[in-house]
This record gives C-alpha cells, structure tokens and sequence, in this order.
C-alpha cells in the first residue's frame, strides 16, 4: 500500500488498478456466501489514489449526483423556454414589420 505526502485522504490508498484488483479478487475469493457486499476500485480525485468502495455505498453517491443534475438540467430547461419566448417575441415582431413595411409601403 502506498501512502503519498500532502494527502487528507484516510481510506487506504492502493497504487493502481492492479493493485486494487488483486485485493479484490483476494476478497472476493474469501468473503462468505451470505456476504454479498460488491467491492469496487475508483481513482480518488483529491489524493490521486485509488480507493476501496464497496457498490452501495458508491450508488449512494451517484444517486445524490444525479439528482443534482436532474436539478441543474431543469433551471437549463426553464432558462431555453424564457430565451425561447423572447426570440418567438423577437421575430414575430420583425414579422410585422416587414408585412407592415409591404402593405403599407
Ligand atoms: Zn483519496
């Protein structure tokens, strides 16, 4: 196991993704039938390690992602639909003009 300086990270850190993926399959060798805990390796952004994570506690994590993008992509939609009424504004107008412009030259 490798530890780097200037790391605030207290999971154990693992070189690489072959060091992690021998640990995994040590554990997966191991670990009793009723365990169903699934392991998985991640590159950890803010040590530049990789992690041990079992699934679910990585799900947990996504899930909360996902539901801050779910967020972000509604304030986009209301945000396109505002701009969008201001250009259907903006040409209708330019519209009456130029038929104005024509009719009533
Ligand atoms: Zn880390």
């Amino acid at each position: 196991m490798d530890t780097k300086p200037l790391s605030t990270c207290t999971k154990s850190k693992y070189r690489d993704e072959n060091q992690i993926q021998i640990f995994i399959d040590k554990f997966n060798k191991t670990k009793s039938k009723n365990n169903t805990k699934v392991l998985r390796g991640y590159l950890c952004e803010k040590c530049t390690c990789w992690h041990l994570t079992s699934l679910s506690e990585h799900n947990k994590q996504d899930e909360a992602k996902i539901k801050a993008l779910h967020g972000e992509i509604a304030s986009c939609k209301k945000t396109l639909t505002k701009r969008k009424n201001i250009i259907l504004e903006y040409e209708s107008e330019t519209l009456f003009q130029a038929i104005k412009r024509i009719l009533f030259k």
